[in-house]
């Protein structure tokens, strides 16, 4: 059993991800637009206004079933 969940991050492909991230330049909080539910959400650090921009993380695969590409 050398199943570690740090390996199986690494091996995750990755893609272009949407993201909000901080406006504020000396905080690095960002999160997935996926858990994202407001209109214009706000850091859960620091309560400053987020932007949207994109990100290069490994594709989740959670809760939403996977759908074939087109
Ligand atoms: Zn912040």
């Amino acid at each position: 059993m050398y199943y570690s969940r740090k390996r199986q991050m690494i091996d995750l492909p990755e893609e272009m991800t949407t993201i909000w991230s901080c406006t504020n330049k000396k905080c690095n909080g960002w999160m997935r637009n996926n858990f994202v539910f407001l209109i214009q959400p706000i850091c859960g650090q620091c309560n400053c206004f987020m932007e949207k921009g994109e990100k290069m993380l490994p594709i989740l695969a959670n809760t939403s079933p996977i759908q074939t590409k087109h």
